[in-house]
């Protein structure tokens, strides 16, 4: 893959990284950004927990989620999601797919998600409920097949989530940013709702309030502070993928090769030099032989 997309890539890593360290993602979930210049590819991490994502297992998909370079590696078997999300969704920049222990009570109960606090109007006013049986009937849960993918689409419809029942959330964005925003305060919101409800006096947020708090969230600032805030937990805990600019800049291991053999000459020349040294001395300067031991 080009190098030119090795900021991509690593941004990427460190997505995957932020909402597993953020107890979005487990073992399992994805996420996915749209090619910046390719409207009909995408790109994806090969099959792998999202908390250990390199920039090197990450993927050039086309729309049908088939892979652009023939693979040599395991795929996600639920990558149609992003596929299919991002053939309906002209806007969407970024997926995420989780199933957060805050969001599956309500996948479960089928009870609706509502923003109930300020940045739980990220998710917008409603997240719409998926259930694989009206149109598959009994299925392992998972979003494998093409039109599974489409029909979950069709009824993400406009907004930013859709919760799917018994398995889990996709969440969309307009930038792989917002994504992660939205999960995670979305994932909030979901468990103060539930801590709400269990208090017995709970109501959404207004559309005015949330239209109005959404204008603030999505504010450059408000995105970059979220931002670097996980970042910087992440990078605490150790768990920041290597940088870019780090791999970039490591050695070419032909230059270390050489550089080693070049080592290896000079140590042995050294070597070879300082017995010839001491050949010579012998032979000129026996009486200061205990002195020269005593030196060393
Ligand atoms: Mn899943």
């Amino acid at each position: 893959m080009s190098d030119k997309f090795a900021k991509l890539r690593h941004e990427l890593a460190i997505a995957n990284r932020i909402l597993a360290n953020e107890g979005v993602i487990d073992a399992f979930g994805h996420v996915s950004v749209r090619h910046p210049d390719d409207s009909g590819r995408y790109f994806l991490s090969r099959s792998r927990s999202p908390e250990v994502v390199e920039p090197n297992d990450i993927l050039e998909f086309d729309l049908d989620s088939q892979p652009v370079a023939s693979p040599t590696v395991q795929l996600y078997a639920e990558r149609v999601i992003h596929g299919e999300i991002y053939k309906a969704r002209p806007d969407v920049v970024a997926v995420g797919h989780h199933h957060a222990p805050a969001v599956m009570p309500f996948c479960i109960s089928g009870d609706p998600i509502v923003p109930v606090f300020h940045l739980g109007a990220a998710m917008g006013a409603i997240a719409p409920f998926w259930d694989s049986r009206d149109e598959f009937g009994d299925t392992n849960l998972l979003v494998v097949k093409p039109a599974e993918g489409a029909s979950l689409a069709r009824t993400l419809g406009k907004h930013s989530m859709v919760l799917m029942r018994r398995h889990g959330a996709t969440v969309v964005g307009s930038s792989l940013r917002e994504l992660v925003f939205r999960a995670i305060y979305s994932c909030d919101n979901a468990r103060y709702l539930s801590e709400a409800k269990r208090l017995g006096n709970f109501s959404p947020l207004t559309p005015g309030e949330i239209e109005m708090a959404q204008a603030i969230y999505q504010l450059p600032n408000a995105q970059s502070r979220a931002w670097e805030y996980w970042e910087r937990r992440l990078a605490k805990r150790g768990g920041m993928p290597a940088g870019p600019m780090s791999v970039a800049a490591a050695p070419d291991p032909s230059l270390a090769r050489l550089r080693e053999g070049a080592g290896r000459l000079a140590k042995a020349a050294a070597k070879k030099a300082v017995a010839k040294k001491a050949v010579a001395k012998k032979a000129v300067a026996k009486p200061v032989k205990p002195r020269r031991g005593k030196r060393k």
